[in-house]
């Protein structure tokens, strides 16, 4: 590779660098000229025309830096050292130990989440959102996010591997949509249209340029999503005129975690439909015989404010000396007042003896089909 084509791929990875971290290709070619050890980019220009090249492994770590496309903050205070490191380290992250807990950091529509064993870390595509940090329990002191350190070393890592997502965002997008020109003019990145004032149909406030710019096409008021924001209000009579701009900065502390418990753990909650339920199948375990099945099935039960349950067993289905022994016992384990009651209502079928003689609804069916016939009327008819 010659002195000019090294020069000029340089230049080329400036800019893409450029791109994804929404920054002037100037502030770039500088940040380039840094990682080879110059104080700017003339200076390695000048160095270039008295027989400096970069190497091949200098070039090599010039792609790298461009290719994870840190936040030019990081690596402006950034040693090269500590840079190679935090590289190795980031290739590494998609599956990962920290002092010795294991976590896995997968992208899901351009949030990262890390994952480890009872806890997680969200950070989401919107620059200025908090990172959210779960716990599937309140504080049993064993979560390791809940230790400063770890949490600190792991939002690290959350939030580089944010910083390349939103790099690859802003690079796919067309460079207008996070650079805005000297009037503040920017470019929707999904619409395609232009223009120095936004609009956000969710919390209708009025975005200027450099802010939706800045925050990725979010709302820096209420975190709205690209999808919401709109050159002009058309929701409102006076196209968004009237409507109050969005604080200056979206002075957000989004540094801050937002901690949330998340209590997976199964609960019961025994509401009347389920002790019913409950108190159903019981009575379907008393019982011998088809007759007894279906009175199981037509019990009236119902359970009162105080949890107390009323059986209501229809007398011609259910004998009146049986006591439903398991349901009994259901109620108990459930520590609920039982009452017993016959009712009298309208049976299903004919003969309800018949299902006293079978255990089988099967068999039960045919007699039942039979006896109808005998009388010349078919079950469809019977009213
Ligand atoms: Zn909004």
């Amino acid at each position: 590779m010659t002195e000019a084509t090294k020069l000029n791929s340089l230049k080329h990875l400036a800019k893409q660098y450029a791109r994804a971290n929404r920054i002037t290709l100037n502030h770039a070619l500088n940040l380039v000229a840094a990682k080879l050890g110059f104080a700017n980019w003339t200076k390695l220009v000048s160095a270039s025309k008295n027989d400096w090249i970069p190497s091949s492994e200098q070039m090599t770590s010039v792609e790298a830096f461009v290719a994870h496309a840190l936040p030019a903050a990081d690596f402006q205070a950034g040693h090269p050292e500590a840079m190679t490191r935090r590289f190795a380290c980031l290739e590494q992250a998609e599956q990962g130990m920290i002092e010795g807990h294991e976590y896995r950091i997968q992208v899901a529509l351009h949030d990262v989440v890390m994952v480890g064993d009872g806890w997680s870390i969200t950070v989401p595509e919107n620059p200025g959102a908090r990172p959210i940090v779960q716990t599937s329990t309140e504080n049993d002191g064993k979560c390791p996010v809940l230790n400063p350190e770890f949490l600190q070393q792991a939002l690290t890592l959350a939030r580089q591997r944010a910083a390349q997502v939103r790099g690859e965002i802003s690079t796919d997008w067309p460079r207008r949509s996070t650079k805005p020109d000297h009037e503040g003019m920017v470019r929707h990145p999904l619409w395609g249209d232009e223009s120095a004032v936004w609009f956000c149909l969710r919390c209708d406030g009025k975005i200027n340029g450099p802010q939706i710019a800045q925050s990725l096409w979010h709302c820096p008021d209420c975190g709205a999503s690209p999808l919401d924001i709109f050159n002009t209000a058309f929701w409102c009579e006076d196209g968004g005129k009237s409507l109050p701009p969005v604080k200056a900065d979206g002075a957000k502390d989004n540094d801050k975690p937002d901690f949330r418990v998340v209590n997976d753990r199964p609960k019961l909650d025994l509401n009347p439909e389920k002790i019913t339920l409950l108190i159903r199948s019981a009575l379907l375990d008393d019982a011998t015989n088809i007759s007894e099945k279906l009175g199981a099935l037509q019990a009236e039960i119902t359970v009162d404010d105080e949890n107390d349950v009323w059986i209501s067993l229809e007398e011609d289905l259910w004998p009146h000396d049986k006591e439903p022994i398991q349901a009994l016992i259901v109620a108990a384990q459930l520590g609920l007042e039982v009452e017993l009651e016959t009712m009298w209502s309208t049976i299903p079928f004919h003969w309800p003896g018949l299902g006293e003689l079978t255990s089988s609804t099967r068999e039960y069916t045919q007699m039942m089909l039979d006896a109808y016939a005998q009388y010349d009327s078919s079950p469809d008819s019977k009213t």
